[in-house]
């Protein structure tokens, strides 16, 4: 069931999306070779708890991490653990947090040193799909204009598209309906309405868009050991558009 959310819970739903974003903010300078992810995640947790929030991840379906921390050819789903960054890696960081019953969702994927310019390319494409997907939402349009446009983008830059992983509907639960496919077709799915809080992340492979889960039964992995990159951003619809809530 798709919820419409109130001007009082719109307001908690930003509150909740500003603190992910500050958490963002806080853990980017230690983005750095030699910092394990089990650190960033425990930074993460300090900072979220700091802000009155919870980690809306942590233990989620068992998922033991606060934050998800996908290395390279990690789609989604890292769990953090002792594995050390190193220079050239990009590192997907996704980052959920609640707070007083309401969720935020945003993912943005981070160079880590100096990376190739392949993988810059990846991530700026990633990044620029994530907007051309946002720049859909307006009361009318239907959700698969989102990921058509998005899938439209992403064939574009040679990208694979990973199809099995969506974005959601974000409220009192992290994943809500609807589902925001990142592929579609223009003028179908569930009409957008002002007041509906969605959360929109494009997840796009260097390679094929084939992906597996690793036997930890969490961590999804690119076919081709290609990198893949992540933004995700949650946002509200407007009555003529849309505002991020992921965001300052
Ligand atoms: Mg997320
Ligand atoms: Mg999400």
């Amino acid at each position: 069931m798709i919820t419409l959310k109130s001007q009082r819970e719109i307001e908690l739903l930003k509150q909740a999306g500003n603190i992910v974003y500050r958490t963002h903010q806080y853990l980017k300078p230690y983005i750095k070779e030699g910092i394990t992810t089990k650190e960033l995640d425990q930074l993460a947790e300090d900072f979220i708890r700091s802000q009155d929030a919870t980690p809306s991840f942590k233990g989620y379906e068992g998922f033991p991490g606060t934050i998800c921390a996908s290395i390279n050819d990690e789609v989604v789903h890292g769990i953090p653990g002792k594995r050390k960054l190193k220079n050239g890696d990009i590192i997907s960081i996704d980052i959920g947090a609640c707070y007083k019953g309401y969720h935020g969702d945003s993912a943005w994927t981070y160079p880590v040193g100096e990376i190739s310019d392949d993988l810059k390319q990846l991530l700026k494409d990633t990044e620029k799909a994530l907007f051309i997907g946002l720049d859909q939402i307006k009361p009318g349009n239907r959700i698969g204009d989102i990921g058509a446009a998005i899938e439209e983008y992403a064939e574009s830059c040679h990208l694979g598209v990973v199809k099995e992983l969506v974005g959601h509907g974000v409220g009192t639960n992290v994943h809500e309906d609807p589902e925001v496919p990142n592929y579609g077709k223009r003028g179908t799915g569930p009409l957008l309405r002002e007041g509906m809080v969605i959360a929109v992340e494009p997840m796009l492979n260097l390679g094929e868009e084939d992906i597996y889960l690793m036997d930890n039964d969490w961590t999804i992995k690119t076919d081709d050991g290609l990198p893949s990159a992540h933004f995700e951003h949650t946002v509200v619809v407007t009555k003529d558009g849309y505002q991020i809530l992921t965001g300052e």
